[in-house]
């Protein structure tokens, strides 16, 4: 069984075909610049060498046509003909209260994502747009959706109840729902699967450190905290998001900068973060140089990173009540060793000893705490599009 599995941007759209029996991949791509002059599609089939292609899209429907001729082109594709694809799985990322688990795709389920549109505005309308082009232009092949909330519906009311008037929360939902729940998923899965013990025996903090990043409380394979909130601004500091700010800074703001909501909004979108506190660049292979050559911004920028993982960590351990496993992923978390090491410093006394010289992996899956650190540390790569495909085959 072929899936494809779709992630579509407002520009962009990403995709992998996984054939279900090995869980091989068998090509995966990027289309850029959907739209805007200059859009491209990088396409690489397993064994085969990369091909770019620029050719203008004018929309999702012309970059999804683009993705399907590449998969079955003679030269560079993968397979014969659409034929091949038993179904899609879409990457979607808000499915507010309506989507606990991931749904096969029909016209309610449209009709309840189109309401969702309200919680994600920037985000749930690309995703609605690429199951709509791949609707039309493969109309008998079923179709899954995936949310990026999802796992994150098992949380106690207590845990994402906010402290505003309870009536809010009834009128616009405004509650903590929490994000990136696939990789969230994954990787405690995996992580259960390298201690060799039950998920449901367990107790495991995840870190997903990329551009955008959270940290999730995983008690016996159920999400029962997380720190993005609302929306994906909340939580830790990020390459450009503020994460958690004293609220009372934005009113204060607004009032002495003559700021508008949409102002405020892209401040604390774009402009802060890792990025705002250093001046210097949302990436962190830039912070580190420049903190290595005596920046003390990017230092001071990196501590406030490491700081408030680690302070959620503790959180987190105390929520759970003791914590078994301390997972690393994404961008920062399955490449920088330095970063790892900073934010587990200190934490002895919960149970973590981070091993040196294990710590230094890179590109592989690995065990990197001390052989008797109570608390077992990994770094484990996400794998999103797996997972979305494991659910789509489940569903169909
Ligand atoms: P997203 O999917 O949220 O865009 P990723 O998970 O791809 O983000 O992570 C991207 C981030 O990972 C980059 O901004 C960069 O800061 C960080 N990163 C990648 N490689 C390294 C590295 N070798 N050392 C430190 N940080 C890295």
């Amino acid at each position: 069984m072929n899936i494809l599995v779709i992630n579509c941007g407002s520009s962009s759209l990403k995709y992998q075909l996984i054939d279900m029996e090995g869980e091989n991949l068998l090509a995966k791509g990027l289309v850029e610049r959907i739209g805007i002059e200059g859009s491209r599609i990088k396409h690489r089939t397993t064994g085969k060498e990369e091909v770019v292609i620029q050719k203008p899209l004018k929309n999702h429907k012309d970059a999804m046509k683009l993705v399907l001729d590449s998969l079955i082109d003679k030269k560079y594709g993968a397979i014969k003909s659409l034929k091949e694809i038993n179904a899609t799985g879409h990457r979607i990322v808000h499915g507010g209260e309506k989507f606990a688990f991931s749904v096969k795709i029909d016209a309610q389920v449209m009709k309840t994502l189109n309401d969702c549109i309200d919680l994600a505005p920037l985000h749930n309308p690309p995703n609605i747009i690429g199951i709509e082009a791949c609707r039309e232009l493969m109309p008998d092949i079923p179709m899954v959706g995936v949310f990026d909330t999802a796992f994150h519906q098992t949380m106690p009311e207590a845990n994402y109840i906010y402290a505003l008037p309870y009536e809010l929360y009834k009128k616009y939902k405004i509650r903590k729902y929490g994000f990136h729940g696939t990789s969230h998923k994954y990787v405690s899965m995996r992580a259960s699967q390298l201690v060799g013990k039950d998920i449901k025996n367990l107790k495991i903090v995840t870190c997903h450190l990329g551009n955008g990043a959270s940290v999730c409380a995983v008690d016996g394979g159920k999400s029962v905290d997380t720190s993005m909130g609302f929306t994906p601004l909340d939580g830790l500091a990020m390459g450009t998001r503020s994460g958690s700010v004293d609220p009372a800074i934005i009113p204060f703001l607004m009032e002495k900068e003559k700021l508008s909501a949409e102002d405020v909004n892209e401040l604390l979108n774009k402009k802060s973060g890792v990025l705002g506190i250093s001046g210097i660049s949302s990436d962190f292979r830039d912070l580190e140089s420049a903190a290595s050559d005596g920046n003390k911004r990017a230092k001071l920028a990196l501590d406030v990173f490491n700081n408030r993982v680690k302070k959620y960590i503790g959180a987190y351990a105390a929520l759970m009540g003791g914590i078994d496993v301390l997972v690393f992923t994404a961008g920062i978390g399955e490449n920088s060793s330095e970063i790892r090491y900073e934010i587990c410093k200190g934490l002895e006394f919960l149970g973590i000893k981070m091993d040196k010289e294990k710590n230094q992996v890179r590109g592989k899956d690995a065990l990197i705490s001390q052989e008797d650190s109570k608390v077992k540390v990994f770094v484990i790569s996400t794998n999103e599009e797996l997972m979305i495909a494991r659910e789509t085959k489940e569903l169909i």
